[in-house]
């Protein structure tokens, strides 16, 4: 038997990182020592003392059932107390934060609470691939916001033609950003937050590396903008900053309309995040071990090796001030594409072609700091000889 696929899936591009996990196993059954520099997921532990309040947690048989798909309000306590301390924002744990299976999946579920067919979502681009998936899924229609190095990685809102800002319900925004590495300061949020006003659009902050940030550097919360919560909401999650990427934990909070609107999608479609890992996360967020500083140095001291390196063999790339990526141009006479296969064939190195994250890409290759800083020494030296 033969099923046809619906044409949300018949067109679905496989997610950009099974495709390059197809391509590593590929060269490894060849033989090739690979050092993967293509996905964005830490390579340390997750944090002894989040591990054992999760293991506690595994013999309650109270946390064997259902969890509430809010969350539990201690969760949601937790995160309110984290975000005033962190960034001075107050949330009201029962109406302005839902729990999300990491923010991944509110990022994806988010368009179908807003778009009815053919409306517009206002995507970055280059930008994480879910933005324009999900909207596609949900029957809208994204609109690609060219980001710029001149601009500092920041849309030009002045370029939407003012029929598209009309029919847009969402803009999605991300600093510090994946894949540029760029951040944004609440100048920029106040102008967002002025555009979404203009056009009634729903704007959807993604903060997953709030907390990656390098010499002292504190990226800011997109709610610490004077009329933010009216407009937006801000996803985040611990996966980045507790190395908890596997948990599937996150949050969205804000605005009350739009985060019990997701909240009650979910209802209808998944039961909630196991309370283990609510624990786990609220572990994360309160203890005072939960620090991200140290992560954050042995990153920095990663970025600099790249950076460096690169810069020593013909690159001008200045450090950024967060985020586990470095993002650079492809050397002339190449496409991202061609580029990444060369660092592939030549070195066994993976680094992902910019066009990953959307035709804005093109010109550009991303580097991911999360492995060892043995296998990253080892990357460079190779990338060094290929290259000279
Ligand atoms: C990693 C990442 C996320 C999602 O992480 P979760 O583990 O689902 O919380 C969201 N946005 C960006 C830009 C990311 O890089």
């Amino acid at each position: 038997m033969k099923f046809m696929e619906a044409e949300r899936v018949r067109n679905l591009p496989p997610y950009l990182f099974a495709r390059i996990e197809q391509l590593i196993e590929q060269k490894r059954a060849e033989g090739v020592d690979v050092i993967s520099l293509g996905i964005g997921d830490p390579d340390l532990p997750t944090p002894k003392f989040i591990i054992d309040a999760a293991a506690k947690e595994l013999y309650n048989p109270a946390n064997h059932q259902y969890p509430s798909s809010a969350g539990m309000l201690s969760y949601r306590e937790a995160v309110a107390s984290w975000y005033s301390r962190r960034f001075g924002v107050e949330l009201d744990p029962k109406r302005e934060i839902v729990s999300l299976i990491g923010s991944k999946e509110g990022i994806a579920h988010i368009p179908w609470c807003y778009c009815n067919p053919g409306d517009v979502v206002l995507v970055p681009d280059p930008g994480y691939p879910v933005y324009g998936q999900g909207t596609i899924l949900a029957g809208g229609l994204p609109f690609s916001l060219s980001v710029t190095p001149e601009r500092g990685y920041k849309p030009d809102f002045s370029t939407v033609p003012d029929d598209v800002a009309t029919k847009a319900k969402i803009l999605f925004i991300n600093y510090p950003n994946n894949p540029t590495g760029a951040t944004a300061d609440l100048d920029f949020f106040e102008e967002v937050v002025a555009f979404a006003r203009k056009y009634q659009l729903l704007v959807c902050h993604d903060a997953a590396y709030s907390e990656i940030a390098y010499e002292g550097y504190r990226p800011p919360s997109f709610l610490e903008t004077p009329g933010a919560k009216d407009v937006g909401i801000e996803f985040h999650s611990v996966s980045k900053a507790y190395n908890m990427t596997g948990w599937r934990v996150g949050w969205a909070v804000g605005n009350p309309d739009a985060v019990q609107a997701l909240g009650r999608l979910k209802t209808n479609i998944d039961s909630g995040v196991f309370q283990a890992v609510q624990y786990a996360a609220i572990h994360a967020l309160t203890n005072p071990q939960g620090d991200s500083a140290e992560l954050c140095a042995i990153y920095q001291a990663r970025r600099d090796l790249v950076v460096d390196t690169l810069n020593e063999i013909g690159w001008s790339l200045e450090k950024s001030k967060a985020t586990f990526y470095i993002w650079a141009p492809v050397p002339a006479g190449h496409t991202s594409a061609t580029f990444a296969e060369l660092v592939l064939d030549n070195a066994g190195v993976v680094i992902t072609p910019g066009t990953g994250y959307g035709a804005g890409g093109e010109g550009y290759f991303r580097i991911s700091l999360t492995v060892s800083n043995e296998r990253l020494r080892e990357a460079m030296e190779r990338l060094r000889r290929a290259l000279k």
